[in-house]
């Protein structure tokens, strides 16, 4: 099953790096930017978690032990917190980088895109707000992606939105064609358990 996941990746990532490529003028992800990683629940399905261990199983001691303190820590919080939503910072984030890069969930190499999502409004990067990705077009008061802007910033590029929402990708429909099927997610915390 892990191997028929590695293709998989290997076919969304010549996928994904197409669109960033094609996105390039509105794009500012860069190595050490990891806004996208400091604050959410981030979603994993049991295939993905596994193959994210892999990666952490390969780091070196004193890697693992900063996550697992991290981890220990962020479950903590999350038995204090009253909010019933816990988004927190990456345990795998270390130095303002993924410990993890090649072994990364689903949901964070779509990060910086943005994506088509069936019978709801499309998804805008939230990093839009924060000056980074398609900021340039973002009209901030009516948050969405502004023809205006666009004309006057004199980029050619049209924006475009990709098929790419996680529960698209982790469909029957999509994953059927690597021969997987994916489990319901669970945000990262939960997988750790
Ligand atoms: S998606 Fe946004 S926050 Fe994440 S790396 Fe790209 S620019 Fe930075
Ligand atoms: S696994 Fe890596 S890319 Fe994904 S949220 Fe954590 S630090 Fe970011």
């Amino acid at each position: 099953m892990l191997y028929n996941y590695s293709k998989f990746l290997s076919f969304l990532d010549e996928k994904l790096n197409g669109f960033f490529e094609s996105q390039k003028p509105f794009i500012c992800c860069k190595e050490g930017c990891c806004k996208c990683c400091e604050n959410a629940e981030f979603p994993f399905t049991k295939i993905e978690f596994d193959y994210l261990m892999l990666g952490y199983v390969s780091l070196d001691e004193k890697t693992r032990l900063q996550i697992t303190k991290k981890i220990n820590e962020l479950k903590e919080q999350k038995k204090n917190s009253k909010e019933k939503i816990f988004t927190h910072s990456c345990p795998f984030l270390i130095n303002e980088r993924c410990s993890v890069y090649n072994y990364r969930g689903i949901v964070c190499r779509t990060f910086g895109l943005m994506a088509f999502r069936k019978g709801a409004k499309s998804t805008i990067p939230f990093c839009a707000n924060i000056g980074l990705n398609y900021s340039k077009i973002f009209d901030k008061d009516k948050k969405t992606i502004s023809s205006k802007l666009l004309a006057e910033s004199g980029i050619k590029t049209d924006p475009l939105v990709f098929n790419i929402d996680y529960a698209f990708l982790i469909s029957d429909e999509y994953a059927k064609n690597f021969n997987l099927k994916f489990d319901v997610p669970k945000p990262l915390l939960e997988r750790l358990n």
